[in-house]
């Protein structure tokens, strides 16, 4: 008797795993908010959705079997994207309210908000609309309402509809199977949806609509053009100021505008959409990082390679980029009866270059590296100044090395990402471990269980053995290995994603690498794709944005600017720039009749690190008046002695 009721017990019994590795039993049917209410009340007023063996659930949802927990707060990701898709169904609700008889199509969280497709009939929608709207979401917010889960049959669901006369929804539900359909009802307003929400709208203080935009129903143009209403909500008023004050000084930042202003880079028609030319300015740029570039790779042991712009089909059938990438290439071109296709990464050019001569485990590990020239067909909607563009300068490199190498390998590539951030003053990043999901070997990933175990326990070792702030994502790997997707914030918090550190088994056997090792055995090389400095194109757009366009002196094309008080004082100004040149400093002379006060208000304009005034005395000392952008008047000194340190602060790379 007393057996039996134990083993009852028993099986109601499930266990939670968290994080942190801890397991606690709780009975059947608990939900997440109840587990967080058993850790601290505190923690369950925080909690916002939960992850449930790596799925995003409700935290009301009852757990009736043994499961990993996650608890997610605004901090996570999931956190805010649900908050934000949440949002979308508060801002359905007021449109629903203000304008009854309105159809809906899809409201999903984006980067940074969320957005909903409505059709509104005849209503042109204009900017008092939104400010009423944002007025009604907040009146609704308050009312605390639940999203509550249901889970109907599709036949309820399609009369659902039908009755509102909602010809969108109707179609999304017919792309659904029965039984997997769910409706979720805060408030006034239902919705069809998968879920997961937050609890109820209470949770969402601080609301902006932001834009309207046209979109075609399904990105068609064909079809009927809906109204898409933009917006961003935060857990308070605070964060919602910051976010507002951040973009309006993005605004001013705009690397488009600045790009332009500063002579950096230039777009024209006759080239082509989403090829950027660069000007002088941008170019002196350009080269500074690929010297950057080369110093650091050259003593980290590695080898520079020149490769063709272009290469036969047959190689990216070997890659496999064809068919799987073609729709990101452009299209091939026929000579001599052959397709040749520009080429969209680098990577196949240095396993032909790996290739070239037989190598044996002496030769390695072997780093070649390229300022690579690639092209990428983008989506003409997807193009956005240099941030998406159609050609691109790549920061590559190729590591091929044994296993027993990878580890000091991708540790010292690790470490040169670190090394990055600190000359450019990147005080916050993160590293987001991309890891395989074993469900999907053999389709998503290449089928190598093992080696997927084995690569992906080498990288969060060398992660957690350097102390780099990371966190793992699952189901977001290469189809070739494990990656580390490199996000960067800017001075102004702006988040932008650099580029990847890449593990990669598959293509060296896909190239049929091999090399000869210790016991004279043939041996596929593991393969590392890194690209630290991403290309120039977004790094540019991102560095103009991080500086405000007022470059650190290494990097400024121009870096001192002498300006003669008057004409008199002409042939001096010239010597000193003369002595600037054969220092190897970019310099220029103001030689214009103005008045000094202009000539100082228009260099400030054009950013230039450094101003020279001279005057009788500074003539007659040989000396130069200094003046630093964003510091004003530095004092007068002799000139030989402003150049010295000038060179030295340039030949450090210092950030001020
Ligand atoms: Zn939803
Ligand atoms: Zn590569």
């Amino acid at each position: 008797m007393l057996i039996s009721r134990i083993v009852k017990l028993i099986d109601f019994m499930i266990q939670i795993r968290f994080p942190d590795g801890a397991v606690r039993s709780y009975e059947a049917g608990v939900s997440a908010f109840d587990i967080a209410t058993s850790i601290s009340e505190g923690l369950a007023r925080k909690i916002l959705v939960a992850e449930v063996n790596g799925e995003v659930w409700d935290i009301s949802r009852p757990i009736q079997q043994d499961a990993a927990l996650k608890l997610l707060t605004w901090d996570d990701t999931a956190g805010k994207s649900t908050f934000w898709h949440s949002s979308a169904h508060l801002l359905a609700e007021a449109v629903e309210q203000i304008f009854p008889g309105v159809k809906f199509w899809v409201g999903p969280a984006v980067d940074k908000g969320f957005y909903y497709d409505i059709d509104l009939g005849d209503h042109k929608i204009s900017e008092e609309d939104l400010v009423m709207l944002q007025k009604k979401m907040s009146e609704l917010a308050k009312q605390n309402n639940r999203f509550l889960r249901k889970e109907i049959p599709k036949s309820e669901a399609v009369g659902y509809f039908e009755e509102k006369g909602d010809e969108y929804k109707l179609d999304l539900l017919s792309g659904l199977e029965d039984g997997a359909i769910t409706f979720y009802t805060q408030g006034s307003f239902t919705d069809l949806c998968r879920g997961p929400h937050i609890p109820h709208t209470g949770f969402i203080k601080a609301i902006q609509l932001t834009s309207i935009a046209g979109a075609y129903w399904k990105g068609d143009e064909k079809n009927k053009q809906l109204t898409r209403i933009y917006g961003v909500t935060f857990p308070n008023q605070k964060e919602l100021d910051e976010y507002l004050l951040m973009l309006e000084e993005a605004k001013k930042r705009d690397h488009r505008k600045l790009g332009k202003e500063l002579g950096i880079f230039t777009m024209d028609d006759d080239v082509g959409q989403g090829l950027p030319l660069w000007m002088p300015n941008g170019t002196i740029i350009i080269e500074e990082l690929e010297k950057l570039a080369k110093e650091t790779e050259q003593a980290a042991g590695y080898k520079r390679v020149v490769t063709p712009h272009i290469a036969k089909e047959s190689m990216y059938l070997t890659s496999g980029h064809l068919p799987y990438y073609q729709d990101s290439m452009y299209p091939p071109m026929e000579i001599d009866g052959q397709k040749y296709y520009l080429k969209a990464m680098n990577c196949p050019h240095h396993h032909k270059i790996f290739a070239a001569e037989p190598r044996s485990y002496k030769d390695l590990p072997l780093r070649l590296a390229e300022y690579g020239t690639c092209y990428r067909y983008e989506q003409s909607g997807e193009l956005f100044g240099l941030m998406r563009v159609r050609c691109l300068h790549m920061n590559d490199a190729h590591i091929y090395c044994t296993k027993e190498q990878f580890y000091e390998e991708f540790k010292a590539v690790n470490q040169m990402y670190l090394k990055y951030f600190e000359i450019f003053g990147i005080d916050k990043y993160v590293m987001r471990l991309s890891l395989h999901d074993p469900s999907k070997l053999g389709q998503k990933y290449v089928d190598e269980p093992e080696l997927w175990k084995e690569t992906e326990a080498l990288v969060r070792d060398v992660l957690v053995r350097t102390n780099t702030p990371f966190v793992e994502v699952q189901d977001e790997a290469a189809f070739y290995g494990p990656k580390i997707d490199v996000q960067i914030w800017s001075a102004i918090g702006r988040e932008f994603t650099l580029a990847t550190n890449q593990v990669d088994f598959a293509q060296g056997r896909r190239f049929k690498l091999g090399f000869t090792s210790h016991d004279n055995k043939e041996e596929t090389p593991l393969i590392i794709h890194r690209a630290p400095l991403g290309t120039h194109e977004r790094f540019i757009g991102f560095l103009l944005e991080h500086y405000a366009g007022k470059f650190p002196l290494w990097l400024a094309p121009l870096q001192v600017k002498v300006l003669p008080i008057s004409d008199k004082f002409l042939d001096y100004a010239n010597s000193v720039v003369q002595q600037l040149k054969n220092a190897d400093i970019r310099a220029e002379v103001d030689d214009r009749s103005e008045k000094i006060g202009k000539k100082i208000r228009d260099t400030e304009l054009s950013k230039v690190p450094y101003m020279l005034i001279i005057g009788e005395k500074e003539m007659q000392d040989e000396m130069v008046s200094v003046r630093r952008q964003g510091k004003g008047d530095m004092g007068t000194v002799k000139a030989a002695d402003f150049i010295a340190s000038a060179k030295e602060e340039i030949k450090e790379r210092r950030s001020v």
